[in-house]
C-alpha cells in the first residue's frame, strides 16, 4: 500500500486543520491534538471527522488491524 506522499501534503485534519501524520502501517492518518486517527481505506484516506476514530480505540478498529 502507497499512498501520495504530495496528498498527504495538503491533507490536514478536518477538525482543527492542522498537521496529521501517517502511520506506520499507513492505514491510518493520525491527528494527536485531537486525539483522532482518520483511517485510509483503498488508499483513500477517509478526511471526516464522524468517520474518525478515536486513537484509544485505533487499535481495535484500524482498517489493516493485525
Ligand atoms: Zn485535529
Amino acid at each position: 500500500m502507497a499512498l501520495n506522499k504530495e496528498l498527504l501534503d495538503i491533507l490536514v485534519c478536518p477538525k482543527c486543520k492542522g498537521a496529521i501524520s501517517l502511520t506506520a502501517e499507513e492505514d491510518g492518518l493520525l491527528c494527536a491534538p485531537c486525539g483522532l486517527a482518520y483511517p485510509v481505506l483503498d488508499e483513500i484516506p477517509v478526511m471526516l471527522v464522524e468517520e474518525a476514530i478515536p486513537l484509544a480505540e485505533w487499535d481495535d478498529k484500524r482498517p489493516c488491524r493485525k
